[in-house]
């Protein structure tokens, strides 16, 4: 009866220990605890670890109330995402992970437009401007100098015959892409409840990437936008360079 008792014990513990090792090994990507101090619930998170108001930080806003300062910065490490589109690095190493996962689970997608130089901008809102008035302008497109494009981090993201168009949202591909985008450091960043926030309207295609400390945070937290999550303003109206 003892024997039995200490095998089964036994037996437990190497259950439960392979359950643990299988565990971290499936996190060993994620960051470790730094120390003792911070493995706990109330661990926080530190908000000033990277600026928001420098272009080439990982956390940097740009909205209508924060335009990029610089005006005409552009990034040094930008980095094909595997067609004609360019990111930063870091952002485009995640873009091909995200697709490469994306591909396993049976969607295909596609990076439409990634990194906008100044003079870009410059030239598709001047045409929208001179085709239909700059109040239209202003609805569907960023003003140059404010747009997020500008820093690298963000991308349209399109499927099929979807392209920088709302059928994104309803399609398979574009919601795992909502469901997924966060563990590969990107977040959606415009949608229609979190519109007085951004000061854009819902795009279902525009994902900006954070990296994954931030991602995985926003996600654990529920909060959809940069604008809560750092304090900063937001909203339509544009504030101007100065
Ligand atoms: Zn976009």
């Amino acid at each position: 009866m003892q024997r039995t008792r200490l095998l089964l014990i036994t037996g437990l513990v190497t259950v439960a220990l392979a359950a643990g090792l299988a565990l971290h090994a499936q996190h060993t990507n994620a960051p470790a605890p730094s120390s003792s101090k911070t493995n706990t619930h109330q661990t926080s998170f530190d908000k000033t670890k990277y600026s928001t108001t420098d272009p080439a930080s990982l956390w940097a806003i740009v909205n209508k109330q924060h335009p990029i300062n610089p005006q005409t910065y552009a990034p040094t490490d930008l980095t094909s995402v595997g067609n004609s589109q360019l990111m930063r690095a870091e952002a485009a190493a995640a873009l091909s992970q995200m697709f490469a996962d994306a591909k396993t689970a049976g969607y295909t997608l596609v990076a439409d437009s990634g990194y906008r130089s100044y003079s870009d901008q410059v030239a598709a809102y001047g045409s929208l401007v001179k085709a239909y008035g700059q109040t239209y302008a202003d609805t569907v497109s960023a003003r140059p100098g404010y747009s997020e494009h500008q820093t690298g981090w963000a991308v349209d993201i399109g499927s099929g015959n979807c392209n920088v168009a709302d059928c994104f949202g309803t399609l398979p591909a574009g919601k795992w892409a909502q469901t997924n985008a966060w563990k590969y450091g990107f977040i959606l960043r415009y949608t229609q409840a979190d519109s007085a926030a951004t000061g854009y309207s819902a795009e279902a295609w525009h994902f900006r990437y954070v990296g994954t400390s931030l991602s995985t945070e926003l996600h654990k937290e529920n909060i959809p936008t940069l604008e809560q999550f750092f304090n900063v303003s937001g909203g339509a109206t544009y504030k101007p360079v100065s």
